[in-house]
């Protein structure tokens, strides 16, 4: 007996004299041998077995396996991806709702592209957009890093006409307006000053500050090694970037974007 149930000690409470096995005074057999046990379906009910099982798979909702490892307590089950997209998103943050909105807004027609975004992880532990400070500058030394950031500016300011949803609350990414300072020493001072003559070129608001204009205005810093300074006037400081991606989201899914849960992997 204890050879077949593999590891009752002997003298610690196997079956009693006589007894096959299974009766209440019985020690419970080991949870590997008995869990589970693999039912003894005749054969030809096999296929219909597996069609049910199959209707089943498609009906209920995703969880666990199917479109995820793991699904956080209290996560409601995403819903099923649809059979076919035109364009799939993989990766929800903060990027990928903006490309499934922009894609949404410039096509200018409902329901006509079917664009899905597929996040593994929807509580965005390890996304950058939430960890973020959500910052945003101007100055750049780049025009197209300018212009797109002239552009991000104009967005977040107007945020509501883009992203705002009918009947939804207004957003508020709540923008605290600051300036970024750059500093350079005596050697990188005249590239310093080309890269803000660029800036004001591309309709930057940035001033240039002298050593005694900087420690005027921020006594606390040492002006020893400084030769010149550059400070964003408008356009720059920093906001919450859940919120922005709560906007995009939100914007994006009612425009018909489609979203779920999982992780996308190559074959
Ligand atoms: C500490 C920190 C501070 C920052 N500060 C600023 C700042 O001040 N200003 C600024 O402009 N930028 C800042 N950044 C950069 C900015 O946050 C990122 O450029 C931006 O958030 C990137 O967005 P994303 O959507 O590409 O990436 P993420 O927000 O990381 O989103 C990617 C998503 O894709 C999902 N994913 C990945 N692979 C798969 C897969 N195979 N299947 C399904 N889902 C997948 C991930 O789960 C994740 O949610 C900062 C970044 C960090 C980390």
């Amino acid at each position: 007996m204890q050879g077949l149930l593999g590891g009752v000690p002997e003298g610690t409470g196997g079956a009693p004299e006589g007894c096959q096995g299974g009766c209440q005074l019985c020690p419970p057999p080991p949870q590997s041998l008995t869990a589970h046990p693999p039912p003894n379906i005749p054969a030809e009910l096999k296929p219909g077995l597996s069609r049910l099982g199959q209707i089943l798979k498609d009906q209920l909702p995703a969880w666990g396996d199917g479109w995820g490892s793991w699904t956080p307590p209290g996560t409601p089950p995403g819903p099923r991806p649809p059979e076919e997209a035109d364009v799939v998103v993989v990766g929800g943050g903060v990027v990928g709702w903006s490309v499934a909105y922009w894609l949404k807004a410039l096509e200018g027609q409902r329901h006509g592209m079917r664009v899905l975004v597929v996040e593994r992880d929807p509580t965005y532990s390890q996304a950058s957009t939430v960890l973020s400070v959500g910052g945003i500058r101007q100055q750049f030394s780049l025009p197209e890093n300018i212009r797109m950031s002239r552009f991000s500016a104009s967005f977040l300011r107007n945020i509501n006409e883009h992203l705002g949803v009918p009947n939804e609350p207004p957003i508020d990414i709540q923008f605290q307006p600051s300036g970024y300072l750059f500093l350079a020493p005596p050697q990188s001072a005249a590239r310093l000053e080309a890269t803000v003559q660029l800036q004001r070129e591309e309709g930057v608001q940035v001033a240039l500050l002298s050593p005694p204009q900087l420690k005027a205005k921020f006594p606390w810093i040492d002006t020893e090694d400084v030769a010149v300074a550059s400070y964003g006037l408008e356009n720059e400081g920093w906001f919450d970037p859940w919120t922005l991606l709560n906007a995009f989201r939100r914007k994006a899914t009612s425009l018909g974007v489609h979203s779920c849960n999982g992780e996308v992997r190559g074959e």
